[in-house]
């Protein structure tokens, strides 16, 4: 039996404060409904409670076996713990469980969706738009292909080879053509192939990755609206995992400053608050300048019971249920740490930033590694193993990522092109190889940059030290 004591150390993600915050606010929300008859609670009927509680026992030990996102020693995957402000509006507005889907579902959350929404437009420079919240980016991207594709049916959807692996699938369920776009040695979009396929005449829309998922390279955004004004295209910008970064801007390097400085010229954008964002799984966002489309949407079905009046972001939206909880969790995160250029949101991004520049700094100066070229752009780190053959630097990046698991250091591989680290005659650009790659996307990674630091040197002398 696992012993039912606090550990010592307690890790810091356990103690926080969300479950505390939590018990002024259940009151508060609880007397809004004290004017209705008491009803038994599922937890009422005999045993339920013991037994409930002997099933998160069990839950306790099965969730022991994921790898501890929470924690700044985790520097592996896009994954960034919700802030405790959004775990706790999230848990409260669970009481009430709202379907945003349409105000009947979610009178309260619904508002608190709009206003949420706003603001992220608002951040792009856009006071007017139509837009919502998704489960997710992939969905997101999917409603902006869908309007892409009802206002130019038939044309061509364009994206790097460096975009997010979904739009290709998305395009396909949608019956739109797809074209991949060469991408540049930095791995951003690359014009010259971008303007061929454009001189066909045919292309719809360009999708244009600001923060690429692999690389976080910034596609060249002045460029492609310059583009537009010669050849009539939508351009679709996937910032899912970079949008937040237009807030610290003028902290980028000039090429992705000036990409992000034009966002509001885009004619749509997705944005992931569930990856920068600090809120739980099931948060994304879709946003197109021009409310118009809000035609494309409409429906009439015979299930939803308008009680309102106002706009059901179930009429702009494919998806019909949608967790209120979601928009609760961002309102309240946002209400806590606006999306201000010079706020405390703001200064964490810069600080995740600065660490991943940094740890590029050090593996580029290290003759155990051949760091990325060029960036980070924003705050993800890409690096080889050292080694003499493209097999050699990928076994060593493997055993590196694994022996730095043992120390509890998580990174992650990542697949590129040989081709972006160096480029040499006679070796295929097809080639590729596996590479470390770490999101220090925690604000926190800034000052755990020495304790990562030394844990990978540690990992790597012990692979080195195997092959001497
Ligand atoms: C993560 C990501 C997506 C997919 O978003 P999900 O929320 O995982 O569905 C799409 N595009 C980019 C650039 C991403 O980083």
């Amino acid at each position: 039996m696992a012993s039912p004591t606090r550990p010592d150390p307690f890790p810091d993600a356990f103690g926080d404060p969300f479950l505390d915050l939590l018990q002024g606010p259940l009151a508060t929300l609880a007397a809004a409904f004290v004017d209705l008859p008491p009803c038994i609670q599922p937890m009422d009927h005999a045993g339920q409670r013991t037994s409930a509680s002997a099933v998160l026992d069990e839950v306790a030990v099965r969730m022991g076996g994921e790898f501890p996102y929470f924690h700044p020693l985790y520097a592996g995957q896009m994954l960034k713990p919700p802030h405790p402000v959004a775990r706790a509006a999230y848990a409260m507005a669970m009481v009430l469980n709202p379907n945003n889907h349409a105000r009947d579902g979610g009178r309260a959350s619904s508002e608190m969706e709009v206003e949420a929404v706003a603001e992220i437009a608002r951040m792009f420079g856009w006071s007017t738009h139509l837009g919502h919240l998704t489960s997710g980016g992939t969905f997101a991207n999917l409603e902006a292909l869908w309007v892409a594709g009802q206002l130019a049916p038939g044309k061509r959807i364009l994206a790097s080879e460096q975009a997010h692996y979904t739009h290709k699938r998305i395009s396909a369920v949608l019956q739109m053509p797809f074209t991949t776009v060469a991408a540049d040695a930095a791995g951003r979009m690359d014009l010259n192939a971008l303007e061929d396929e454009l001189r066909r005449g045919d292309v719809g829309t360009v999708v244009v990755t600001m923060g690429t998922t692999g690389l976080g390279a910034v596609d060249p955004l002045p460029q492609i609206l310059a583009l537009r004004g010669r050849y009539g295209f939508r351009i679709h910008l996937d910032a899912a995992y970079g949008g937040y970064f237009r807030l610290i801007a003028d902290q980028l390097e000039a090429p992705a400053r000036a990409s992000y400085e034009r966002m509001d010229q885009a004619d749509s954008i997705v944005m992931d608050p569930h990856k920068h964002g600090l809120q739980p799984y099931g948060c994304g966002c879709v946003l197109f300048r021009d409310p118009a489309v809000g035609k494309f949407y409409k429906h009439d079905s015979p299930y939803t019971y308008f009680t309102s009046d106002q706009l059901h972001l179930g009429e702009i939206s494919l998806e019909c249920s949608r967790a209120g909880a979601s928009a609760v969790a961002l309102w309240a995160t946002q209400r806590l740490l606006p999306l201000a250029v010079d706020g405390e949101f703001a200064r964490g991004l810069a600080a995740s930033r600065r660490a991943a520049v940094e740890l590029g700094r050090r593996i580029r100066e290290d003759e155990r590694f051949a760091g990325f070229p060029t960036g980070p752009e924003l705050d993800i780190v890409v690096w080889q193993a050292c080694g003499n053959s493209v097999e050699q630097k990928s076994a060593r990046a493997q055993r590196i990522f694994d022996a730095s698991a043992t120390l509890n250091l998580h990174l992650a591989l990542v697949q590129l092109p040989e081709a972006m680290f160096s480029i040499r005659d006679g070796l295929a650009s097809q080639t590729s190889v596996t590479c470390l790659r770490s999101v220090l996307m925690k604000p926190e990674h800034e000052n755990w940059l020495e304790e990562i630091w030394g844990r990978l040197g540690s990992a790597t002398e012990t692979v080195l030290d195997l092959d001497r």
